[in-house]
């Protein structure tokens, strides 16, 4: 899931500083399982920032609304009304929600209230860790389903640099060592022969070369290759 958490209030009061009208939009995805930007924290920040506006003088229209998806324009077209109808939009979905109203609505100002953090799972409760930078070229199969990409501080891919202690990171011993955890992983499974075997130095022209990268189903990439 992504996860992300919310910009401070008085970031957030800077933002919607200089508009009359604004529409508080959540996302009922990533952003609520992680109490960011759903329909509960649409709610609390909404009342806040009536109340905080109102104190300081300034006092402002305040909507709120929250849809299934904010990364898909079918979602966002349900409340297009509502975001046709405000001066601002301050979204509380992630980075790919923000971008997409300002795509389906081109006029719409769009502004974000949610810091995107990266790719991770709930550890435990209230507590997210990163687990994936999407590079593009998934090694799990090689580590034990444990990506040293996300999770070692120096993204090595053969084994631990020598700060490694007690099954710690050197760069913030909090942490565990990820590829001690590979190691350990490895060597229940009896599969520490593994460890052997150099990785070669990972491409990265599959990750950020230069531009977004793009996604096409296969039976559609066959498709546009048949119609060239
Ligand atoms: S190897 Fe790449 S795609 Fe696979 S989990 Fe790690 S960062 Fe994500
Ligand atoms: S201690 Fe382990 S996780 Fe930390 S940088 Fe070194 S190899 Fe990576």
């Amino acid at each position: 899931m992504i996860v992300g958490e919310q910009k401070p209030l008085e970031e957030i009061k800077q933002l919607i500083a200089d508009h009359e009208s604004i529409l508080v939009l959540g996302c009922g995805t990533c952003v609520t399982v992680c109490f960011t930007g759903g329909e509960k924290e649409v709610g609390i920040l909404a009342s806040s920032l009536r109340m905080a506006t109102q104190i300081d003088g300034n006092k402002k229209i305040i909507h709120e609304a929250t849809v299934q998806r904010q990364c898909e324009w079918e979602f966002l077209d349900t409340v297009k009304d509502e975001i046709e109808g405000h001066d601002l939009i301050l979204s509380l979905a992630c980075g790919i929600g923000v971008q997409a109203i300002v795509e389906r609505f081109p006029s719409a100002t769009v502004v974000p209230g949610v810091n995107t953090t990266f790719l991770g799972i709930p550890e435990e409760h209230g507590l997210w860790t990163e687990r994936c930078l999407a590079c593009g070229d998934c090694i799990l199969d090689r580590t034990a389903g444990i990506c040293p990409i996300a999770r070692c501080a120096k993204r090595l891919l053969n084994g631990p640099c020598g700060g490694s202690q007690n099954g710690k990171c050197e760069i913030d011993p909090e942490l565990p060592c990820a590829w001690q955890l590979i190691y350990d992983r490895l060597k229940a499974q009896g599969r520490l022969d593994q460890m052997m075997e150099i990785m070669p130095a990972k491409d990265w022209s599959h990750s950020r070369d230069g531009g977004p990268r793009r996604l096409l189903r296969p039976e559609l990439r066959l498709e546009s290759q048949h119609q060239e």
